[in-house]
């Protein structure tokens, strides 16, 4: 039996996860669990799986957690902060770590697993644009399995030659025929919106994603297509293709997840219905397969797929993910904190949703990118950008 670490399993990806691994509880155990502030979930979660261990990111939960869980049943080891994270991500009786995180602070302990030689499902796209080549190092150093969990790398991963050895024909894939990779995109709620409208939009349009159920900040990210941006620069590192090979173009439907053009002429796409837990499958029993609890795709019913280029009037941020990658390394540090900062100040009405795209202009702008040397140096930037991005906020305030 594989056992498994779900960090963030009370985000959507976690939740996604517990549900696909409880169907076939033979195969998997679910060995450890982790949280940040979310601890009523936390605490069914742990009635109903029974975690050996628990991680509370935010220490200062703790209280909350004991007063909570000292009437149940079933009361697991305790582990706290990003010690206590980083610790589970790579206690030995683990075999799969599911970095379902959101943010930067995915970061050390999916390098924890990456360093224990883990099998890493990764949901936590921010951790490879923070890292980029740093955490492809890691994951070769560590022996650990890389498997892509965001859909449309996960599609690319399907699509790929060789699927097995991606680890090797990473940076190679033009000698397999491989021309470019063509990520889909759904336009998020606005894609037809007057764009004049956008500086009034609230949170919970910007949250309501047609075809896709997400947590908030990816929602947010979906709506601006920063998401997309993201993506561009997670595809980068983890196939090591260039940026002027990963071509970005609008599925409405979100049933093509993704392509791979290779040089005769042909395209190979993966389709689905949009429901996560199609990639979470394919990551737990890969080379195998599995199945997932998602419905078939109805062919017959799918009435048309669409594809068209993308507006960068409408959605700037894309473009600041190649003016990042062109700007080279530690920019991407920079662009995804400025993101971070400027999504939370949207969520709590500070400054208008157009304004996203402003904070990560100036603060990209203004950014003088430094050689990518350490995970310290990284994580000490993370923090300078997001003070500075603090300040340059202000300026938007509402
Ligand atoms: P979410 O907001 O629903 O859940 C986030 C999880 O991370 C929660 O369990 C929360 O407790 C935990 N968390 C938050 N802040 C933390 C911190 N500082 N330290 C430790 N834990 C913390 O997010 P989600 O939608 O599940 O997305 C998770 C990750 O997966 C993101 O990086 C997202 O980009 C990526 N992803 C999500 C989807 C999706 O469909 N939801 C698809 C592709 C990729
Ligand atoms: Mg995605």
């Amino acid at each position: 039996m594989k056992q498994v670490a779900i960090l963030g399993s009370t985000g959507s990806i976690g939740v996604n996860t517990l549900d696909v691994i409880a169907s076939d509880p033979d195969r998997f155990g679910v060995y450890a669990i982790t949280a940040n502030r979310n601890i009523d979930l936390l605490v069914q979660q742990i009635q109903i799986h029974k975690p050996k261990v628990v991680g509370l990111a935010d220490k200062s939960y703790f209280a909350d957690y004991q007063n909570k869980i000292k009437a149940c049943a079933y009361q697991p080891e305790v582990l706290c902060g990003s010690d206590g994270l980083a610790s589970i991500a790579s206690s030995p009786t683990v075999d799969i770590v599911m970095a379902a995180i959101v943010g930067a602070a995915g970061l050390a302990p999916t390098l924890a697993a990456a360093r224990a030689g883990k099998r890493i499902l990764l949901a936590n796209k921010e951790a490879l644009v923070v890292a980029g080549d740093l955490f492809m190092k890691t994951i070769q150093a560590g022996s650990a399995e890389l498997l892509p969990i965001d859909s449309e790398h996960n599609a690319i991963y399907q699509c790929l030659p060789d699927a097995n050895q991606t680890s090797s024909a990473r940076g190679n894939y033009h000698q397999l025929g491989v021309d470019e990779l063509v990520l889909t995109a759904s336009g998020g709620p606005f894609r037809n919106w007057p764009i004049a409208d956008l500086k009034e939009v609230t949170p919970e349009q910007a949250c309501a994603h047609p075809n896709w159920v997400m947590g908030r900040k990816i929602s947010v990210d979906s709506a601006t297509m920063m998401n997309k941006g993201l993506e561009v620069i997670e595809a980068h590192h983890l196939f090591g293709m260039s940026a002027d090979k990963i071509q970005v173009v609008i599925h409405p439907q979100s049933i093509v997840h993704s392509m791979v053009r290779y040089s005769d002429g042909s395209v190979i796409a993966q389709m689905g219905n949009p429901d996560m837990r199609i990639p979470i499958a394919y990551g737990l029993a890969w080379p195998n397969r599995m199945p997932s609890g998602v419905k078939a795709l109805d062919l017959q019913s799918m009435a048309q797929l669409d594809f068209s280029a993308v507006d960068a009037k409408r959605f700037p941020c894309l473009n600041l993910a190649y003016q990042a990658i062109a700007n080279g390394g530690t920019s991407s540090v920079a662009l995804n904190a400025a993101n971070e900062i400027a999504v939370d100040a949207f969520l709590n009405h500070q400054i208008s949703f157009s304004d996203i795209y402003h904070v990560n202009l100036d603060v990209l702008n203004n950014y003088i990118a430094q050689a990518m040397q350490s995970i310290e140096q990284l994580q000490e930037e993370d923090l300078i950008v997001r003070q500075s991005a603090t300040q340059i906020l202000r300026k938007y305030y509402r």
